[in-house]
């Protein structure tokens, strides 16, 4: 295992500063906050804690950025040029990421490994796009009427991001963002900041001009509550939790500022009789017990039909029994630590709910005794029956390798169920009936439906949740719908005088 010290490339003596304008910065207040290995609860690295004179000078580079030349005077194609770039560096640099961002939110390295080793794709996949965003001419009701569309940048983007998947979940938003000709004010989560803050360099690296990427870190309720109301930035893009999300829309509401919301989930993991039972336990694993549950996507909503209720449930309990927690930097571990002390806490408290309410534990429910895990945020991978739709276990994000598995009847009742709840991100369904598995996808509230599998992912795909977990899309040609702005244009080209107290409906 390296060191931290050696991951770290640009902390400066005791920590990292912010990145602005194309350089590392101190904070205007000489305040920082440290950041603590979820392993062993020690504070490995220290960031800045960004108040708002920081934000305001974050915004103004970037606005200053927007309209100068270095960035808004070059073509679409030296802006896919510059993000291939970028990709080809992230590529060379993937383990170092990988192993900076499983130090700081405890999630595997193989996980993060794949992440980092897939980033490259998003950037060349919105490189390729930069020179590909066309309009479209208008055929209007009218001789010597030109009318078309011009997509253009949308201006300066804040981005604020979770501590679950910290350079993922950016890139989301950043790569359509610089495709399109937008900068940006990323906001990491305050305990995962330095794989954000590394990733700068990069940037940097790849040729962006100053100004153009800025990271200010510290906490949500001080600098990512000052990046979500200025004045000086035209849209938001806010990946966490729903309560956080409504709070970050108001305050960018007052003005008038658009949001792009990807937040909570509660989402239901369905498997029918005529699944492959082998299949379905597995699924329903990688849906809740990966990454230790802490995904938007997670399916902590367990639904087996009564016929093979019992039959699943042992294959499911066997699977969650051998599950190996330890070390995420370990290749052989499946289960790493939570990420933050206060989620370790949030999961005990909702098992406490969970039983109180009259739930059953099948399997785990507390932390390991192991002496080598006393130290960390670790937690069994758990498993509930008895558990009603309508209990605070089956409603509630937990956010922890925790599921609750529920019986249903039929197709009815099943998606009477299913969409019992204020969520709406994703939804998976384990059959080998397509007639069955189609209406299901027709019918469910899920913004991403996963037949006969579950938590896959890809950078073409349009990802983004309905009701409330969230609004808006990501990935594929929708990222670059989503940081982009429609102008209409009309041009008369007939010569001729109109009425100018009549409006010209054509
Ligand atoms: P939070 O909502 O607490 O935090 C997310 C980010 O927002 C962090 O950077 C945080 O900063 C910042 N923040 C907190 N308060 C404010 C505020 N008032 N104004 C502006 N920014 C603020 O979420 P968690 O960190 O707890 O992340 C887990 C949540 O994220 C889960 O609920 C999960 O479902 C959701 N999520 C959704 C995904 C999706 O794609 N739909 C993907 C991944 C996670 P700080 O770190 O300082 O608190």
């Amino acid at each position: 295992m390296n060191p931290a010290t050696e991951l770290l490339h640009h902390a400066r003596g005791e920590g990292y500063g912010m990145y602005i304008n194309g350089k590392y910065s101190s904070p205007a207040s000489g305040q920082t906050i440290p950041s603590l290995n979820p392993c062993n609860d020690e504070p490995w690295y220290t960031l800045t804690d960004a108040g708002a004179p920081d934000v305001d000078q974050a915004v103004g580079a970037a606005r200053h950025a927007l309209g100068h030349p270095s960035w808004s005077g070059i073509t679409q194609t030296a802006r896919g040029a510059l993000l291939r770039r970028l990709g080809d560096l992230i590529a060379v640099h993937s383990d170092r990421l990988a192993e900076i961002e499983t130090r700081d939110n405890g999630k595997l390295i193989r996980e993060m490994r794949a992440q980092m080793t897939s980033l490259p794709q998003t950037y060349y996949y919105y490189a390729g796009m930069a020179d590909k965003m066309t309009g479209e001419t208008i055929p209007v009701n009218k001789r010597d009427v030109f009318n078309f569309t011009l997509r253009e940048p949308i201006g300066v983007v804040g981005i604020i991001v979770p501590w679950n998947s910290p350079l993922y979940l950016l890139s989301s938003a950043l790569a359509p963002c610089l495709a399109v000709g937008n900068t940006v004010v990323a906001k990491p989560a305050e305990n995962t900041s330095a794989s954000t803050l590394e990733f700068a360099d990069l940037i940097a690296q790849a040729g962006f001009p100053p100004g153009v990427f800025n990271v200010i870190t510290g906490r949500g309720e001080t600098a990512g509550h000052a990046l979500a109301g200025h004045p000086g930035v035209d849209k938001i893009a806010f990946t966490g939790g729903t309560d956080t999300g409504r709070r970050v829309a108001a305050n960018a509401a007052r003005n008038l500022v658009p949001c792009a919301l990807e937040l909570g989930g509660k989402s239901p993991n369905v498997v029918f009789e005529d699944a492959d039972p082998e299949r379905a336990a597995n699924g329903i694993v990688a849906g809740v017990f990966a990454a230790g549950g802490q995904t938007c996507i997670a399916g902590s909503r367990c639904f087996l039909q009564e016929t093979i209720y019992d039959q699943v449930l042992a294959k499911l309990a066997d699977k969650a029994d051998r599950i190996i927690l330890g070390d995420p930097m370990d290749e052989d571990t499946q289960l790493g630590p939570l990420s933050l002390k206060s989620q370790l806490g949030k999961v005990r408290e909702y098992v406490a709910i969970g039983l109180g309410d009259g739930g059953t534990l099948r399997t785990g429910g507390k932390q390991p005794g192991h002496p080598s895990l006393a130290n960390g945020y670790y937690f069994e991978p758990t498993i509930f029956t008895g558990i009603r739709n309508d209990m605070r276990i089956a409603r509630e994000e937990i956010f922890g390798p925790v599921v609750a598995v529920m019986p249903f009847s039929g197709e009815r009742d099943l998606i009477e169920k299913a969409n019992d709840s204020i969520y709406g991100l994703a939804a998976g369904i384990w059959t080998r009936d397509i007639d069955r598995a189609l209406r299901f996808a027709r019918n469910v509230d899920a913004g991403t439906v996963w037949i006969n599998t579950y938590r896959s992912a890809s950078f073409l795909s349009p990802f983004g949740g309905f009701k409330q977990s969230g609004y808006g899309k990501h990935n594929g040609y929708e990222g670059v719908r989503e940081y982009s702005r429609l102008k209409n244009v009309v041009v008369d080209y007939s010569g001729s005088t109109q009425d100018p107290f009549v409006m010209k409906l054509e």
